[in-house]
């Protein structure tokens, strides 16, 4: 069965930065899941999978703006370390939960200069061009509370 929109797919897949290092990988865990053309995963790697059968395997680069998109420095802001309260000492790297009027969303701490903290609401990859190696394990047709709900009900499902 081909990879095609409205069908399950499991996959393989180990993901490495530009310089080489691996930054996610199914490997020693479950594959990867997805419902095809729901959005589920990043465009690009949407669209190399398209056509595909179980058992091909395939290394695709992605593009920054066909994965999670292009860095936005509006998305960066310098805030007051009062803001964050209740926080023993801001470091970087740290994740936070914000609302913003986009609804809410997860802002990490870039930099510390003193009382200036640096939030970014980029997503952790963006304006990374990203190489998967991955392999096609499995294509099934999705449920049709799947196809309702817009992803694949599992072991791991929210319900
Ligand atoms: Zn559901």
């Amino acid at each position: 069965m081909q990879i095609a929109n409205n069908r399950v797919v499991s996959i393989n897949y180990t993901l490495k930065n530009d310089a080489g290092a691996i930054i996610d990988t199914s490997e020693g865990g479950e594959p990867l899941t997805y419902l095809h053309g729901a959005q589920n995963i990043i465009p690009g790697l949407e669209r190399a999978l398209d056509g595909k059968v179980a058992d091909d395997a395939l290394q695709v680069t992605i593009e920054a703006a066909d994965a999670y998109g292009e860095y936005n420095k509006e998305l960066t802001q310098v805030v007051p370390s009062e803001m964050f309260e209740g926080v023993d000492k801001v470091e970087p790297g740290m994740e936070f939960q914000a609302e913003t009027e986009h609804g809410v969303q997860v802002i990490r701490v870039a930099a510390v200069d003193g009382d200036n903290v640096t939030i970014d609401g980029n997503h952790p990859l963006a304006g990374e061009r990203l190489h998967f190696d991955v392999s096609v394990v499995e294509v099934r047709e999705a449920s049709e509370d799947e196809l309702a709900h817009g992803h694949v009900h599992g072991d791991d499902c929210c319900h």
